[in-house]
């Protein structure tokens, strides 16, 4: 990239044949280390001309499934069996993920609201602008595995983002299902806008897809089953790996969207929180969603969330503990299509 003013220096060849492993190097001078720099792994698997796909996951680093997936995948993937090249980052916000938390304890950010980044700014700054500007334009495609994280959990799920109803989805939506996800899900709005890596990926025309795998902090054998069957199933979709290696589906893949801020219930108050439904359920607008009691004061009255509209239970707030803001649970509703 001619115009790219990153200072992240890979130690891996793009265009090289083959397997290689190595660190982005992101310099960073401290106190206890002068020279030093954050060592970001990366994988890049080539074997010829043809399509690239970006894997990446850890961009919140609390966020497991997809990161056991793609260290599954930098092993199990073998270079002479694919056509084009497959570019695997698994800790994206690496000092994030080594911590085990959603933003990076060296500069409070979250990677996923930093983009495109700043070639000149703090660690996590010049990560977004290095996968935005560097990366990304090298792929034909870009998945970003996400999931609940330490605070939600999700019904497992494939997540469409930048839907449009006045244009032709047909290929998005392809792409979509060839991840094989029993649920999948489509939004126009993302949450977080174009400071996501997705939002990125459109800047510089490059489809993406994104996951919501689970969450609450922890990997579950179901969750991680879909994400490396997707993950599979893309390189197939997009011709790097043979048509004979997609893992079908029982059954159709049902599509739900996510719209505004209807499909969204709040904690009310800060309190404890006694969610009345669980993942799975469908709800009816005006059905209690939620409880907040107050432990402080056991003699005040609980207060109600309610829920604003009809749908599907697709992602549900963890932690007991809870204040005015904190997202409880989102919806989905059956996508027309
Ligand atoms: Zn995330």
């Amino acid at each position: 990239m001619p115009n790219s003013r990153t200072r992240i220096v890979p130690e891996v060849d793009f265009a090289k044949d083959g397997r290689q492993h190595g660190f982005l190097r992101l310099f960073h001078s401290v106190h206890s280390s002068a020279y030093g720099f954050i060592p970001i792994p990366i994988v890049v698997l080539r074997n010829g001309d043809g399509p690239t796909a970006l894997m990446v996951s850890g961009n919140h680093g609390d966020e497991y499934e997809g990161q056991v997936a793609l260290c599954n995948l930098a092993k199990s993937l073998d270079p002479a069996r694919i056509r084009g090249r497959v570019i695997i980052l698994p800790a994206a916000n690496f000092p994030a993920a080594v911590a085990g938390r959603r933003t990076s304890p060296i500069d409070e950010v979250n990677l996923n609201r930093s983009f495109p980044g700043d070639p000149d700014g703090t660690v996590t700054h010049q990560m977004a602008y290095y996968i935005e500007h560097e990366l990304v334009p090298l792929a034909d495609l870009v998945c970003d595995l996400h999931s609940g994280g330490s605070s939600l959990m999700y019904v497992p799920s494939v997540q469409l983002p930048g839907y449009r109803r006045d244009a032709d989805m047909s290929a998005p939506l392809a792409m979509m299902k060839a991840f094989a996800s029993p649920l999948a899900y489509v939004t126009e709005i993302n949450i977080g806008a174009d400071r996501t890596l997705s939002g990125g990926a459109a800047r510089q025309g490059v489809p993406s897809l994104g996951t919501e795998l689970g969450g609450s902090g922890h990997v579950t054998g179901a969750a991680l089953r879909i994400a490396e069957r997707g993950v599979n199933n893309l390189l197939v979709h997009l011709g790097i790996l043979p048509e004979g290696d997609r893992i079908a589906l029982d059954g159709p893949s049902r599509i739900l969207e996510v719209g505004g801020p209807d499909y969204f219930v709040y904690a009310p108050e800060n309190g404890l929180y006694e969610p009345l439904v669980e993942l799975g359920d469908m709800v009816r607008a005006g059905q209690p969603a939620a409880r907040m009691h107050f432990p402080e004061t056991p003699w005040a009255e609980p207060v109600t969330a309610c829920f604003l509209r009809d749908g599907f239970v697709l992602c549900k707030r963890m932690p007991g503990r809870s204040m005015r803001g904190d997202c409880l649970f989102h919806l989905g509703t059956d996508l027309a299509v």
